[in-house]
């Protein structure tokens, strides 16, 4: 019997395994991941951007982790020798409704407390040669790294503390009890006395196993890039944004440096036929006709078929998306479009039809769930972590098995 067993080896889990094993250093854990390494799926295919925090709500959980997160991501990796640059993030309004809407991000900035630079046409120019803009607003505090690394990082602190990690494990049923939870896998089965699940794209199907109903579906949305060739490694000397449209923050593709020196263009947000198919002809029958049922989708596809339209045509079309990069870097030719792997985003649709848009969690007497991560969740990983850990203490508390030295002793 385990004392916990924490469900998904993206960098949710792992961080919060590892926050949990220092917590209960006598307690017995065990992760399971159904892949044959950590980080194989969103935290593995993103932009390895260590964000600041600039677009969200003031007070809600996405920028309050994500401003913890942007300091606490760069000790951890200082800490375990993990390669990490903070060039910067330049956000670059091309016409006066982006000049507006950049006046209403730099009143946001101030109000999450972001140092950060107001810059016109011609201080533009002298930063970002390449870039074109009336106007930009510089975040010095924004980063790049390998999340797959620090994702690794953490998994070995976790086994270095005493945890277990089982890889090819796929968890296919749950079931909680009176004094346990019982997990299925592909592996084996387990028993713990508490469950924690960070199962990303397969969120809501993990919570649907233990027979809770969650209140929300996951919608997949793949966000598609590209890679400049390795002559364009200059053409930036920071990470390179659009002013958003606030009612569709995450549109918009920027131009990224990543830790490996390449320049990355995307993401865009195409709705995936499959949760966790990487290209274009990756479908899957049986999750899109679940999504295609879901009242809650349906209506989020239905209030933004617009704009989920014009993502399809520049999917399909590279010249659509060159133009949204050439608005702000004219310099790119179709030709540097060269290939790079997708990501798929794990999007929450609540049964309402609402994106959510901040973090959720849902628990039961004997489980807690991460149920929905989006970006920036890669960056505020420690302290959303550090904030299940602390969830967590005091659901133990009602459960009187449970001690904070050594959880297994009053059960004993
Ligand atoms: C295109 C894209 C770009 C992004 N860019 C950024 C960025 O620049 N900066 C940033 O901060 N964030 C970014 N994000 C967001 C960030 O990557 C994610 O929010 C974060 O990685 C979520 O981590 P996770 O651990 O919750 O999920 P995942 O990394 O998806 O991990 C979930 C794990 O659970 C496992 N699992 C699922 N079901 C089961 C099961 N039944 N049994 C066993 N294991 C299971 C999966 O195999 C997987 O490994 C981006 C995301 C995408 C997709």
């Amino acid at each position: 019997m385990y004392d916990f067993i924490i469900i998904g080896g993206g960098i949710l889990g792992m961080s919060t395994a590892m926050q949990l094993q220092r917590t209960y250093p006598d307690s017995r854990m065990l992760l399971l991941e159904k892949e044959a390494a950590p980080a194989r799926h969103q935290t593995g295919h993103n932009s390895g951007v260590i964000h600041a925090g600039v677009y969200y709500t003031p007070g809600s959980l996405k920028a309050t982790f994500c401003l913890a997160g942007n300091r606490a991501t760069k000790a951890f990796c200082d800490q375990h020798g993990i390669a990490y640059e903070v060039p910067g993030k330049l956000l670059v309004a091309t016409n006066d409704l982006e000049m507006q809407r950049m006046q209403a991000l730099w009143e946001r900035t101030a109000a999450n407390g972001i140092e950060r630079e107001w810059l016109n046409a011609e201080q533009l120019r002298e930063r970002e040669p390449n870039i074109q803009g009336l106007g930009g607003i510089f975040v010095p505090s924004s980063g790049i790294v390998n999340y797959a690394e620090v994702t690794a990082a953490m998994a070995r602190e976790f086994i270095n503390a005493g945890g277990e990690i089982r890889y090819g494990a796929s968890v296919t049923a749950l079931q909680e009890r009176q004094q346990e939870v019982r997990v299925q896998t592909s592996a084996g089965d387990f028993a713990c006395r508490f469950l924690l699940t960070c199962a990303g794209l397969m969120a809501d199907r993990v919570v649907r196993m233990l027979g809770i109903d969650p209140g929300f579906s996951i919608c997949p949305f793949r966000g598609e890039y590209f890679r400049l060739p390795a002559s364009h490694n200059q053409i930036v000397n920071h990470l390179i944004y659009p002013i958003p449209d606030p009612s569709m923050p995450f549109l918009g593709v920027h131009l990224t440096r990543m830790i490996d020196g390449s320049v990355t263009v995307g993401p865009n947000a195409v709705l995936a036929f499959k949760r966790e198919g990487y290209r274009k002809r990756d479908i899957s029958l049986a999750d899109s006709a679940r999504m295609l049922s879901n009242p809650g989708i349906l209506k989020v596809l239905k209030a933004n078929l617009r704009p989920g339209l014009g993502e399809l045509k520049n999917s399909l079309f590279k010249r659509g998306y060159l133009q949204q990069v050439r608005k702000y870097c004219p310099s790119i030719q179709l030709g540097d479009l060269q290939p790079h792997p997708a990501g798929v985003r794990a999007q929450a649709v609540s049964d309402a039809g609402q994106l959510i848009d901040d973090f959720l969690f849902r628990h039961s007497r004997r489980s807690l769930h991460v149920c929905n991560a989006p970006s920036p969740a890669a960056t505020s990983a420690l302290p959303i972590g550090a904030h299940i850990v602390a969830q967590l203490g005091q659901q133990l508390r009602e459960l009187p098995v449970f001690t904070k030295t050594k959880v297994a002793v009053a059960e004993a």
